[in-house]
């Protein structure tokens, strides 16, 4: 036992070193933010990030030497404000579901740790059931087994017998609805109701509901704060000139109205780079937004954004992962780098 306990004990103590003198350095002039999504509940469990792993990643960040900042914090450091960061992680979470409020902004304020999280404003105002949602009610309310839907000029079939196979097609279909103009997509789910025979519902309901907008004005403090993610949440690149300002400018001014300070950082719908064009960065400019998030994964480098003006409008995120290996890997740049041997 005693030879058992000993073997642990060199092999966390080299496991600390190693990342201490050869992970850490390399990720010195690295920040990393991440996006969370749905929160699962710690006493009923169901799908989302689990409260204990984000508890057990959030000591480890701070035991390995990483900062926790606010996403206010890294604006000012990447406009060459204050102490510059080392090793920073940011923590984003999108849309602004109920479980936002209720598990992950308690979460976040026990642990210390700011958290910024971006709603989107229709959501909260309850005049929009966010499409992928409506997506899965279907899927899960039907009786039927197979669907055939026509998606502009093409036609997709889905056939499932049990409810990992559903649950497939659902996400298959969700996928390919990201890159389809808002129009096809909405008269896609129109059809996919018809088709499931189920009523599709228009406004949130459970388990797919939003915080109040009560709510985020009760969480706002020095920890959690709130940044705009558009009204209705549609792939901007996607939409006319005019459409696509009321988006960006239109749930800015909404936060402006609701909250008291919002983080002036724009996060992109959907996020991949062929979902915002430069027109959609410009557009977050003009509204005298200080930057704006996307969903590629890589790090930011805490460096001058001057050399590109359009740099601070796509700072990259990772997603958070569910597991302890995986967070290291991203942390530490070895997951960027393992990216970037695969991208040649
Ligand atoms: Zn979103």
């Amino acid at each position: 036992m005693a030879e058992a306990s000993l073997k642990r004990t060199v092999a966390r103590a080299f496991a600390r070193r190693f990342l201490r003198n050869v992970l850490l350095p390399r990720s010195g002039n690295l920040a990393t933010i991440f996006m969370l999504h749905r929160f699962s509940d710690p006493e009923h469990g169901g799908p989302g990030h689990a409260p204990e792993f984000v508890r057990q990643a959030i000591a480890w960040l701070r035991r390995a030497g990483f900062e926790l900042i606010s996403l206010r914090r890294l604006t000012r450091a990447l406009s060459g404000e204050g102490r510059p960061i080392r090793h920073g992680v940011v923590f984003t979470i999108d849309d602004g579901y109920l479980d936002h409020a209720t598990i992950a902004a308690p979460l976040f304020r026990e642990l210390s740790c700011s958290v910024t999280i971006f709603p989107v404003a229709s959501f909260l105002d309850g005049d929009v059931m966010l499409w992928w949602d409506q997506i899965e009610h279907l899927f899960r309310h039907t009786e039927r087994r197979a669907v055939t839907l026509s998606l502009g000029t093409e036609e997709t079939s889905y056939r499932w017998q049990t409810d990992t196979e559903r649950d497939a097609c659902q996400h298959a279909l969700t996928w390919k609805l990201k890159d389809v103009p808002d129009e096809v997509r909405r008269s896609s789910i129109e059809q996919l109701a018809a088709s499931l025979q189920v009523d599709l519902p228009r406004q949130p309901r459970r388990p797919y509901l939003p915080m109040s907008w009560e709510q985020a004005r009760s969480l706002e403090d020095s920890l959690v704060s709130f940044g705009p993610h558009s009204l209705t949440h549609p792939i901007l690149s996607r939409l006319d000139d005019g459409r696509a300002r009321d988006e960006i400018e239109g749930s800015w001014r909404r936060l402006q109205s609701e909250l008291v300070d919002p983080v002036p950082v724009f996060c992109f719908p959907n996020g991949r780079r062929q979902d915002f064009d430069d027109r959609a960065m410009r557009l977050v400019a003009d509204c005298g937004l200080w930057g704006a998030l996307s969903t590629e994964h890589d790090h930011v480098e805490d460096a001058p954004l001057d050399a590109d003006p359009l740099a601070r409008f796509r700072l990259p995120r990772f997603g958070f992962p569910n597991n302890m290996t995986d967070l290291i890997q991203i942390v530490t740049g070895v997951e960027r780098f393992k990216q970037q041997l695969l991208g040649g």
